[in-house]
């Protein structure tokens, strides 16, 4: 945990000073706010909070205090998480420059932009995917991960209940535009796209997408992979974020069939807010923020 967070905290140095050098680090950081926290997004977070009160998985209160909490990670991530991760993104981006730079490939000049920007966005899928795998395969991963699955109500804002570092394990989802950015880029619009089609599945919904759910992950489809009869072990399904095809590659896709399953970790090892009192709503946050830093024996297991 400790290399963790000293390789990020590294990065992000490193990642500010040439910003600031470069005199761009205002506009890295509103362009980023616009991709990864922007109107869009918001936008469509506030629509499928409408579908979930009309069509929900689990009928549950508004104001739950399961979704009061992840309001409060996407508060969070707005506000506190997006800066210091494009700092470390960049921190990435100039030390593969300075030492990698044989993984970037020269322009391919007859590649249509198009081409390029669907290759990076598949391989950025793919990297997620990866990433997600090693967070439940590694037990260091895994502490970081857990507060993500320990929470019970699970809705839209879910997506957002994430430990700031993880975002650290998720970084290699940067070497598919690397590797072809001599090539082109992905505009702006498809990355919010991108982002949006990765905050769906959490939804609170029944939704499987019918025959496109074979494809594209459903909102029933990532509610087995936090079902509470898979922890953090090998026997976990469904880590895809928008494309099935890499967990039906890996033998690892099942599709709904039933009613929704219940979510959360079995014997709540991560302190969760179904506990605590609303007063305390805050203090179980920063809790769950800490606990991946203390030795937890049920999370070791
Ligand atoms: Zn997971
Ligand atoms: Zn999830």
């Amino acid at each position: 945990m400790g290399l963790i967070t000293v390789v990020t905290g590294w990065l992000a140095v490193v990642g500010c000073k040439t910003l600031v050098a470069s005199g761009s680090l205002g506009p890295s950081l509103s362009l980023a706010r616009g991709e990864m926290a922007g109107p869009a997004l918001f936008c469509v977070v506030a629509v499928v909070v409408a579908c979930e009160r009309l069509w929900p998985a689990q009928a549950r209160p508004l104001l739950s205090r399961g979704h009061l909490v992840d309001a409060g990670y996407l508060a969070l991530f707005a506000a506190a998480v997006v800066p210091p991760l494009t700092m470390v993104q960049s921190g990435v981006a100039i030390e593969i420059q300075r030492h990698a730079s044989f993984l970037v490939l020269n322009r391919l000049a007859f590649a249509p932009r198009l081409a390029i920007a669907g290759t990076v966005l598949v391989g950025v899928d793919a990297m997620n995917w990866l990433a997600h795998r090693a967070n439940h395969r590694f037990a260091t991963l895994w502490r970081l991960h857990a507060l993500h699955h320990s929470q019970e109500e699970m809705g839209v804002f879910t997506t957002f209940r994430t430990h700031p570092l993880v975002h650290s394990v998720y970084l290699v989802s940067l070497f598919p535009a690397l590797v072809l950015s001599a090539s082109g880029g992905v505009p702006a619009a498809a990355v919010i796209a991108y982002g949006c089609l990765v905050t769906l599945p959490h939804a609170n919904l029944r939704w499987t997408f019918g025959p496109l759910g074979k494809v594209i992950v459903s909102p029933a489809y990532h509610r087995l992979h936090h079902g509470n009869t898979y922890p953090g072990d090998g026997r976990a399904v469904n880590f895809g974020f928008v494309l099935v095809c890499w967990d039906r590659l890996a033998r690892r896709a099942v599709f709904p069939a039933g009613s929704p399953v219940t979510t959360g970790l079995s014997g709540r090892p991560v302190p969760v807010e179904q506990e605590a009192t609303l007063g305390h709503l805050p203090r179980t946050l920063l809790d769950q923020l800490a606990q991946p830093f203390r030795r937890v024996t049920a999370l070791e297991a």
